[in-house]
């Protein structure tokens, strides 16, 4: 079976194949943070579904591009920023750096662009001055420039190409000037809002007087900027469909006459504790708040990842608990392995990433993959104990894990701060304490001090420290 991903456009699955002509190169675009609060767990489950589709890609031996925009000007922000009286970018700045520290902290791999909307107004302008010539966006008599559906459908463009949408009621010319809208107020929509004295500061100079863009426009220019008039893969969570993706896609094909994207993929929300997540409830949680109570990044990330993206996923604290045991049984059975491979040279290829393969293969089905993983570490452990695994055999069901784990990016901390061969020696001194043998432990440790790493024994466990 070949990669195939659900595409929102096809309403399908359908067998991948990037536009580059070799099929090497791969573009995704992945709707970035609007960087007026500290990102929530549900945003975290859309950006770590992101991370996946980029390392699958290039584990699949694609050349990745990944581009993910940070909307720093929008509806929400300009409010934000009324209240709190400080700059725009000083209000954006604090939220944009805690983003990639909570990235950070999530291990996800940092994606290659992450263009701010405040330093694309000049292709913003130039892109809504295509559609004026087009005949497709007008300035209206409150001064903003909008889109025109019924001119834009006119050229016999499609408009509801991811949602189903009615036009019976739609009147034409009727305008929505907010950035957020449902499919029931279905009308033009604003490309350049004229400044108003609320905006306060936040104004750039355009052909149509002062103003500033709108949140739709923002992505189309940053995203073609970037990845060209027409690119692969374009991600976010499944509430952007309408309006924010139509509008992307009404855009950039009034601009250019070329389709846009070819794969849209959308990731489903995440509920907490079954509900949906707010203030209100007391169930809403930034990754700050998890990381509070004691969660580390990697227990978050793994629990997102436990679950299919198109499904709605239901977080709870227990299930964090939950991953803290799950990820340990994985940190025991491949510490095992590595004591037992040793620095052997590996011999032989394992059936856990044939499975793993065939699984995320199939639009990232990570749940098959998952219940594959946990069937493989029962059958390492149970060899491990009947004594029928060799130690090339073992390096070689740890290059594979390796291998594995560029894609789910779950490393232990040992393995991704300390050599290989440190976190081996590591795990020789556990077994050999645990079997009481005192004197090859206290010979480990030295060793180690040789190397220049000290063990620093806790109640959690072992800790590696660089002298
Ligand atoms: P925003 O910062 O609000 O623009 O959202 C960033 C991303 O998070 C977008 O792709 C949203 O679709 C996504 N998102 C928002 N709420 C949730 C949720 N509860 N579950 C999953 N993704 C979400
Ligand atoms: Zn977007």
């Amino acid at each position: 079976m070949s990669l195939s991903f659900f595409n929102t456009l096809a309403r399908d699955v359908q067998a991948f194949a990037p536009l580059d002509p070799a099929g090497k190169k791969v573009g995704i675009y992945c709707c970035g943070p609007t960087v007026y609060d500290f990102a929530h767990i549900g945003n975290w489950r859309t950006f770590v579904f992101g991370d996946l589709v980029h390392r699958y890609l290039v584990f699949k031996g694609y050349a990745v591009t990944h581009v993910m925009n940070i909307t720093d000007v929008e509806d929400k922000i300009i409010r934000r920023v009324r209240e709190t009286k400080i700059t725009l970018r000083e209000f954006t700045d604090q939220y944009e750096t805690a983003f990639f520290d909570d990235l950070k902290a999530l291990n996800c791999l940092m994606p290659h662009y992450t263009p701010r909307a405040t330093e694309h107004i000049p292709e913003i302008v130039s892109l809504i001055e295509k559609l004026i010539a087009r005949g497709i966006a007008y300035q209206a008599t409150d001064g903003s420039v909008y889109f025109s559906i019924e001119k834009y459908r006119g050229c016999g463009c499609n408009y509801g190409q991811l949602v189903k949408l009615n036009f019976d009621e739609m009147r034409a010319g009727e305008r929505v000037a907010s950035d957020e809208y449902d499919k029931e107020s279905l009308a033009d929509f604003a490309l350049w809002k004229k400044r108003v004295p609320d905006d306060g500061d936040v104004f750039w100079p355009s052909p149509w007087g002062e103003g500033r863009p709108g949140w739709h426009i923002e992505c189309s220019a940053m995203s073609m900027k970037v990845l060209g008039q027409s690119f692969d893969l374009h991600l976010g969570g499944e509430d952007l469909k309408f309006p924010h993706h139509e509008d992307e896609i009404a855009q950039s094909e009034g601009a250019t006459g070329k389709p846009f994207v070819k794969y849209w993929l959308h990731g489903a929300h995440l509920l907490v504790e079954g509900k949906k997540m707010s203030k209100s409830l007391g169930n809403f949680f930034t990754l700050r708040d998890l990381l509070a109570k004691g969660f580390t990044g990697r227990e978050i990330r793994y629990l997102l990842l436990t679950a299919y993206y198109r499904a709605t996923f239901n977080f709870t604290l227990d299930g964090l608990t939950g991953a803290k045991s799950a990820l340990a049984r994985i940190d025991e059975c491949v510490g095992k392995l590595r004591a037992l491979a040793n620095g052997t040279p590996d011999s032989g290829n394992s059936w856990l990433i044939t499975e793993f393969t065939a699984a995320l293969d199939d639009d990232l089905n990570v749940s098959s993959a998952w219940a594959d993983i946990f069937e493989w570490v029962h059958e390492m452990n149970k060899r491990l104990v009947d004594k029928t695994l060799t130690s090339s055999q073992a390096a070689g069901e740890l290059a594979m894990w390796n291998k594995i784990n560029s894609v789910l990016g779950i490393e232990s901390v040992a393995e991704a701060e300390s050599p290989a061969e440190i976190v081996a020696l590591l795990e020789t001194r556990q077994a050999a304490r645990k079997s009481k043998d005192f004197k090859r432990s206290d010979e480990i440790r030295d060793e180690l001090k040789a190397k220049g790493w000290v063990v620093e024994d806790s109640p959690k466990g072992p800790k590696l420290k660089k002298l």
